[in-house]
């Protein structure tokens, strides 16, 4: 195929008017088709028999944004099976079909862009700029996946004197992909467009957070030509994704989301029952606990800015956010003046609000799990900012006001535990040495930042920081899918790096082939 290069996808300008306008239209016309009903979806048929469950605008609690059915375990059984029974054509389909399936996919989300931005506004309470974001990230995982697999699928060829010998690529077998809600189409999408390039038809068991997502993901490749059977859905809750996990006719697990379930997958998928005749693959991408060092030569207005980007954007709900700040000793007191004089300023709103930078927190659980943090914090640190959630939002939603608290010890728990949501901790450290052995010293390894000008500090984090993405001087959040493979090691994951060079190797199998010629 001659394909333009891969180039990422550009984000909307919503400082211009029109671009506002367009989103906002397309805000009404998805509000008139909320409600919408996702269905089990095996083999290309949707099921609508069974019990259902309503997914929620984070933003007002009385809004239904799907109704979605309860799939069952034995719905997920069938979902294997179907994908099972479909496995032997696709994987023998040539790879520039499957890719052309995945580029045809991007231009399909192109095509609905406001749609698909406006529904991620009402179902996940993104703020406007990021729900944009996240369709601009999944139609660069199909452009990018589709151009990886046609390169991989070249054989790489040794050949000597009378023997030639090929390294060819094969796909590997069904793929359950478990996606978390906070991206609720870039993931999803990556996942998917991931496994199905490589020739492995997929079940899908999205977040009952964010369903209508991946209803419309599968729209969107069933438009694009892909056949029955080799993409099904099964919404539902825990119990379909263990059954899902533990059947032994699926070869590989894509998983994004929590420490504790992407642990708890790996256990499951490490049993191998009699009668199932391989080893489980499985890709988690876990949580964070992600610190940003703030060096004393550093900017100190662009410190403040990138740390509130980076720890309150999407109300942290991010596992690349930053939740802790380690500030060297010289600065440490102007900076987190700075830091608690600037938060307030964050607008706490609807993310259907254009200004909007706090959303909503995604449910109830998540808001139990925050205020509990937020209510201990005192006895961890000193509070020095927490911003009141305006009294008119209070009933409407699962608001969280953002709250910083300095002078944390490195081992108390808001220093420690992942939370989620909008809380940061501030510790001081006497050096960079210091500072560099807190931030190392957590669980995670998966984003982390500096701010400084001194190349000498610089060169040290770059070598001694241990994470899967490093920022300098910016904030941490947002990797662009091929410029920031992203990914993190210790317990954030098992060290996949999405939208990088290397993912599409773990969807397929390689075979050596010698011929004595
Ligand atoms: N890739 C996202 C980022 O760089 C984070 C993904 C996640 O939260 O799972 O911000």
């Amino acid at each position: 195929a001659s394909w333009p290069p891969f180039t990422n996808e550009p984000l909307t300008d919503f400082t211009r008017v029109e671009a506002r306008e367009h989103l906002k239209q397309a805000l009404e016309r998805v509000e008139a088709k909320l409600g919408v009903e996702v269905p089990v979806w095996i083999g290309g048929q949707s099921r609508t028999e069974g019990d259902w469950f309503d997914s929620l605008d984070p933003g007002d609690l009385s809004r239904v944004v799907a109704r979605v059915r309860k799939g069952t375990v034995a719905e997920a059984s069938e979902a294997v099976a179907a994908a099972h029974a479909a496995f032997g054509a696709w994987a023998a389909t040539p790879v520039a079909e499957r890719a052309t399936i995945l580029r045809r996919a991007a231009a399909l989300m192109r095509r609905d862009r406001a749609e698909l931005t406006a529904w991620i506004i009402y179902e996940s309470a993104k703020p406007w700029k990021e729900a944009d974001a996240d369709v601009a990230e999944a139609i660069d995982f199909c452009e990018f996946y589709a151009r990886e697999m046609v390169r991989l699928a070249h054989p790489r060829r040794r050949d000597v004197p009378g023997e030639e010998n090929e390294l060819v690529r094969m796909a590997r077998g069904v793929a359950v992909v478990i996606p978390p809600w906070n991206f609720p189409l870039a993931i999803p999408v990556g996942m998917t467009a991931a496994a199905l390039v490589a020739g492995d038809p997929v079940v899908l068991k999205p977040s009952e957070n964010a369903p209508a997502m991946a209803w419309h993901l599968c729209r969107v490749f069933r438009e694009a030509g892909l056949p029955e059977g080799v993409l099904n859905l099964v919404p539902g809750f825990g119990e379909v994704g263990a059954a899902l996990v533990a059947d032994p006719r699926v070869a590989l697990i894509a998983f994004t989301g929590s420490k504790a379930v992407g642990l708890s997958i790996n256990e499951t998928a490490a049993r191998t029952p009699a009668g199932q005749h391989h080893v489980k693959r499985v890709i988690a991408e876990m949580g964070g606990k992600n610190a940003i060092i703030v060096d004393d030569d550093a900017d100190l207005d662009e410190a403040t800015l990138g740390v509130l980007h980076s720890a309150f954007g999407f109300a942290g709900q991010k596992c690349s956010a930053c939740s802790r700040v380690i500030v060297l000793a010289d600065v440490y007191d102007t900076f987190v003046k700075r830091l608690a004089d600037a938060v307030g300023s964050l607008p706490i709103a609807p993310a259907t609000d254009p200004d909007c930078v706090v959303n909503p927190l995604i449910d109830r659980k998540a808001f139990d799990r925050v205020t509990g943090y937020q209510a201990r914090a005192a006895s961890q640190g000193r509070i020095v900012a927490h911003v009141p959630v305006p009294e008119t939002l209070r009933n409407k939603g699962h608001y969280v006001g953002p709250l910083i608290v300095a002078d944390v010890d490195p081992q108390a728990p808001i220093a420690q535990e992942e939370i989620f949501g909008p809380v940061l901790a501030v510790i001081k450290a006497r050096d960079l040495d210091d500072a560099l052995a807190i931030a190392n010293g957590v669980e995670y390894a998966l984003t982390g930042g500096l701010y400084s000008r001194s190349p000498a500090h610089i060169e040290r984090v770059r070598r001694e920081f241990l994470v899967g993405n490093l920022y300098i001087n910016r904030p941490i959040t947002g990797a662009l899918v091929d410029r920031q493979p992203f990914g993190g090691a210790k317990l954030s994951g098992i060290g996949t790096k999405a939208g990088g060079p290397d993912y599409l190797l773990e969807f397929t199998l390689a075979k050596s082939i010698t011929e004595n010629t």
